[in-house]
């Protein structure tokens, strides 16, 4: 009777650890392109900058900050 027990605490145990696994193995180090610009950056808007992973289709956008960033120019 203990051997079934210990049986089935050792198949829970290696159930959770096959699960932890499987979910970590979903995240890896994502290898980011150089990006592409998505939205040009403006004297007054910040633009964006779409970086993908070339491992998986994960992407990740940046914003640009907004290239005149001079105060107090009239116009
Ligand atoms: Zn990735």
């Amino acid at each position: 009777m203990k051997k079934i027990l210990i049986s089935v605490i050792i198949i829970c145990l290696f159930s959770l650890c096959m699960l932890s696994l499987v979910s970590c193995g979903k995240e890896h180090q994502h290898a980011w392109d150089n990006g592409t610009v998505t939205a040009e950056a403006t004297c007054t808007d910040p633009g964006v900058k779409t970086f993908s992973c070339t491992e998986c289709s994960e992407t990740k956008t940046e914003s640009i900050p907004a290239s005149g960033f001079v105060l107090g120019l009239s116009g």
